[in-house]
């Protein structure tokens, strides 16, 4: 449909993630940063944010599932590193090394599995090994850490890049259980081979030094989203979506708006309906409570979030604006992702990975592509 313009655009500045990249190495000090790109690199495009990090100087790479690390590999240069979060299942070690992706072993199932691959190869083969510290998520649990450390020819034929763990409370940075955590996995490291080790996600990019270790592994910091709950973000933000004005009407006192009638105009106002709903990603938590932005003048989101539309107040906006064809900012910088994840009670991460398929996707801030 050449001639149909989108009725929305999400824009991601390739620059702007380039830049929290290096904001991130600098903090993180003697420690390399990885960037964690799973989930499509947070709902925003694995295959193009993938290699503008690696331009930016990031060489390892985190996912959560082995297809997101074989599709990231197509995508990569040669001597990028992928870990795949999500483990070592049985049948999955032959695409591991055919796509030169390094497992992360959460259990000792694993590392036997792994081990056996390594020596019935001839070879060692890369993996990192997770323990788990306090967060009963993934990664060895202390009595599978006990026995391997007491046994430690279970990573016979092993090449331990790295050994990790993951915590819970980063970004809230006086909660004891990240000192806790932090105790655990130097006692850990302690019982097992020397190799690197790695802590620290986005939040934990802010901790003390300490938690920093060899390698640490931001994900949403790098797309914008706050590292630092509560007090300024010092990330730059990286994206803007923008939704198109599909109508345009005047509404009465007494009049209601959208399904169920949830909002009654108090009254006389101008509404918009914009061409982005729930079906996009916008979620509809937002209904009543979040709020766009047209011409500088905030654009209240009145009645409730539907599939494919939302109905904004746009009368504080010049009426040469509020017209049809015209575009509201949704996301954008009067509008960062942590306003709306706010709005919607939940996180900026939840708002990234929900962007929709049908958004028209613009990447900026490639090189010669300015
Ligand atoms: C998702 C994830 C990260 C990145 O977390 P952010 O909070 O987005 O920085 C790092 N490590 C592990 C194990 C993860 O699951």
């Amino acid at each position: 449909m050449p001639s149909s313009t989108p009725a929305a655009v999400l824009t991601v500045d390739l620059s702007a993630i380039a830049a929290n990249y290096r904001l991130l190495r600098k903090r993180a000090g003697k420690a390399e940063c990885a960037g964690v790109v799973k989930a499509d690199a947070y709902g925003l495009g694995a295959a193009e944010l993938g290699p503008a990090l690696a331009r930016a100087g990031c060489l390892s790479f985190f996912v959560a599932q082995l297809c997101e690390g074989a599709a990231l590999r197509r995508v990569l240069p040669k001597a990028a590193l992928i870990y795949v979060l999500n483990g070592l299942m049985e049948q999955e070690r032959g695409v591991y090394e055919a796509e030169r992706l390094t497992p992360v072993l959460n259990d000792l199932g694993q590392v036997e599995r792994w081990s056996e691959f390594c020596r019935a190869r001839g070879r060692p083969l890369a993996a990192a090994l997770h323990i788990d510290t306090g967060m009963n998520r993934l990664g060895l649990p202390p009595d599978e850490l006990d026995r391997l450390a007491q046994e430690p020819q279970r990573l016979a034929g092993i090449d331990l890049e790295f050994v990790m763990s993951h915590l819970a409370c980063a970004d809230e940075p006086a909660h004891p259980l990240n000192r806790k955590q932090l105790i655990a996995f130097r006692s850990a490291l302690k019982r097992l081979p020397p190799v690197r080790a790695s802590l620290a996600a986005s939040s934990g990019v802010f901790l003390p030094r300490e938690f920093h270790f060899d390698l640490v592994r931001p994900g949403v910091a790098l797309y914008g989203g706050n590292p630092l709950p509560g007090a300024p973000n010092p990330m730059a933000q990286t994206v803007q979506l923008h939704g198109k004005i599909l109508q345009v009407r005047d509404v009465d006192r007494g009049e209601t708006v959208g399904y169920g009638a949830t909002h009654r105009f108090a009254r006389p106002r101008r509404i918009a309906t914009v061409g982005v709903g729930y079906a996009d990603g916008f979620l509809r938590s937002l209904s009543n409570r979040g709020c766009a932005v047209l011409g500088g003048a905030p654009a209240p989101i009145v009645g409730r979030v539907s599939m494919d539309l939302i109905t904004v107040d746009v009368s504080a906006a010049p009426e040469t604006i509020a017209q049809p064809g015209e575009m509201v900012e949704l996301i954008g910088p009067h509008r960062t992702i942590d306003d709306v994840a706010e709005e919607a009670g939940t996180v900026a991460y939840e708002i990234l990975t929900s962007l929709g398929p049908r958004y028209a996707r613009r990447y900026i801030g490639a090189p010669g592509n300015e």
